[in-house]
């Protein structure tokens, strides 16, 4: 697809706005179901950046077992990641074809990393993938 730019630097800052906020509202969302569920101990492990090891995330999701948290913490990793490839200076940038993603895709999805045709590609493959890389 052509006639897609990066995001310019001010649609970033836009972006990774919405990113925070929403990674908070997350994070919020997270700690009062462990509270609520009486996993006060991984509550206070999720700090206020959301920044917990994989091998935590992973040992969470098991204990738990909540469905609503196991999804809020895919999404936070989801932004986590985002706010990576902001950071490398990546962000916008399809992770599969190297294509830039387009404004509105991300503003709607500020967390994405496939340009749409490649998200399609994967979704119809997904059947044969049944343990995606997180
Ligand atoms: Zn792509």
């Amino acid at each position: 697809m052509k006639n897609m730019q990066a995001p310019t630097k001010h649609e970033i800052d836009t972006l990774a706005a919405l990113l925070r906020k929403r990674k908070q509202h997350l994070l919020k969302e997270i700690r009062q179901v462990l509270r609520r569920s009486g996993n006060e101990h991984y509550a206070d492990l999720l700090g206020e950046t959301g920044d917990i090891g994989d091998e935590s995330v992973a040992t969470l999701m098991s204990d738990t077992a909540n469905a609503e948290v196991t999804r809020d913490i895919l999404e936070v990793r989801d932004i986590a990641g985002a706010e990576e490839r902001i950071a490398a200076g990546r962000y916008g940038i399809c992770i599969d074809c190297g294509d830039a993603i387009g404004y509105e895709r991300l503003h709607a999805y500020p967390s994405c990393k496939r340009c749409l045709r490649c998200q399609q590609v994967r979704e119809k493959t997904r059947a044969s993938t049944p343990h995606p890389k997180l």
